[in-house]
């Protein structure tokens, strides 16, 4: 390594700019699911959801804003697409399936076992 400097330019300019607009969209539809899970709590039916069920949900929605949110803030930082644990670039595939992906799949594997629990109630 001959300098410490992040460069997220081993993104291609229209890669790049497709993942920020599937980020921005990702953002605002869950923002959107956010208020509508929230609604849906004040309601003496809950949208049909059991309280579980509508807990679990909204914690994930709140986790999935602030994954985008920090993907986004990462990119405006030119940080996005390197691994926040290891500092290696995030192979393209990835970021593909998975733009808020803040772990390439090897250090995702080890980290935050408890946000998976979340996402499979
Ligand atoms: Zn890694």
């Amino acid at each position: 390594m001959s300098t410490a400097v992040h460069d997220a330019t081993h993104l291609p300019a229209k890669l790049s700019e497709l993942l920020r607009s599937m980020l921005e969209e990702e953002f605002a539809a869950q923002t959107v699911r956010l208020t509508q899970l929230t609604v849906y709590a004040r309601l003496p039916r809950r949208g049909g959801y059991d309280p579980r069920t509508l807990r679990a949900l909204t914690a994930s929605t709140r986790q999935r804003i602030a994954d985008t949110a920090h993907a986004l803030r990462r990119m405006s930082e030119g940080t996005y697409g390197i691994c926040v644990s290891c500092d290696k670039p995030i192979p393209l595939g990835r970021l593909r399936a998975v733009p808020h992906a803040a772990h390439c799949a090897l250090c995702e594997r080890t980290a935050e076992p408890a946000a998976r629990e979340v996402l499979s109630v």
